[in-house]
């Protein structure tokens, strides 16, 4: 058996490619009954757990989007991408990384034990006590206003609203947060009013947004911060390296070495039901799926994804088998479009 890897880069049809997703959509569904919808935050709980949807978005090539694409939902986890974007924006990579570290925490996304006994620093920007911490450095810097405009404008999006039945519901019921918050405070890491940095951090959680939108957002971070048509950069390249490596290490809670071994591509996930995946160079993945898994990632979206991932080679790392697997109907680089069909 020669190790030499040759890959012909032959086209598939845009229905093929279809075909895969929907087959891929058949799989993850099998999945639904096995989680359970968020209910720590009540509103979150009377969400149809059985809604399942997918936007792809190739940075060449047609969308492909199946099932509650179109569905609004909140955000949640997946707003400490947009906050870690704009402040790292904003301050810099050096002065972020004084108040939070880059390091998988292994805890749960609202753990604060990690936090009080191991290190005077978050262990990273994308679990609550690290966003908390951003949230802190941002409230001197924006306005929330200013928030929803560069939500809107990453994720092409200008119906992104605040959901606000899930924003009281929210503060009615983040005891834990508060607790975080003010642990942030004692440590010096948080110097700004700290219900303030709550209520911002808790608004950017509510913001309603689609899986096209997650979809829209993931193509910029997966084509160097760079709008595919407009050519806009929208982001420092160094900035979308640092947001998608974070992405891949710590962007599943505590399942992130897992996913990233049978998934292989940097996802964030939210306990409303969102997965924003990067598959870097080849296309920006949004989904939506609101049956969570026992760390609280979209148990349907997940094996969506694990389905899709090899089968479209949008994998990071590939082995010989999966090559050979996939070697009949592979895009890489060039998604179909329509008309090739
Ligand atoms: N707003 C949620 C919280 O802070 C977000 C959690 C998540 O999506 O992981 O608990």
């Amino acid at each position: 058996m020669s190790n030499t890897l040759h890959v012909d880069y032959k086209l598939m049809s845009y229905d093929e490619t279809v075909k895969i997703v929907e087959e891929a959509m058949r799989a993850a569904r099998q999945e639904i009954p096995k989680g359970e919808v968020a209910d720590y935050i009540p509103e979150l709980g009377k969400v149809d757990p059985n809604q399942l949807g997918i936007c792809i978005y190739p940075l060449r090539g047609d969308k492909i989007c199946l099932g509650d694409y179109q569905t609004r939902f909140t955000i949640q986890s997946i707003s400490k991408i947009i906050s870690l974007c704009v402040a790292l924006e904003l301050f810099g990579a050096e002065k972020l990384f004084e108040k939070v570290e880059a390091e998988p925490s292994g805890e749960a996304f609202n753990s604060l034990v990690e936090l009080d006994l191991n290190s005077n620093k978050p262990y990273n920007p994308l679990i609550n006590s690290g966003a908390l911490a951003v949230a802190g450095m941002l409230i001197e810097e924006v306005s929330f206003h200013d928030m929803l405009r560069f939500a809107r404008e990453l994720c092409d999006d200008d119906q992104i609203v605040m959901n606000r039945d899930v924003y009281d519901s929210e503060m009615a019921t983040c005891s834990r947060n508060r607790a975080i918050a003010y642990l942030l405070e004692s440590k010096g890491i948080i110097r700004t009013d700290v219900e303030d940095a709550l209520r911002f951090y808790t608004k950017l959680c509510s913001l309603d947004v689609t899986a096209e939108s997650l979809a829209n957002f993931a193509n910029r971070l997966a084509n160097d911060g760079v709008g595919n048509i407009s050519e806009k950069r929208y982001l420092s390249s160094k900035n979308v390296r640092i947001v998608k490596t974070l992405m891949l290490t710590c962007g599943m809670y505590d399942g992130s070495g897992t996913y990233a071994v049978e998934v292989g591509i940097p996802t964030k996930s939210g306990v409303g039901g969102g997965l924003l995946a990067v598959s870097d160079k080849r296309a920006g993945i949004g989904v939506f799926g609101p049956s969570l898994d026992k760390k609280g990632n979209s148990i349907a979206g997940c094996r969506l994804l694990k389905e899709i991932a090899s089968r479209l080679r949008l994998t990071l790392f590939f082995d010989t088998d999966l090559l050979n697997a996939s070697r009949k109907n592979y895009s890489l680089n060039d998604f179909p479009k329509h008309h090739l069909k």
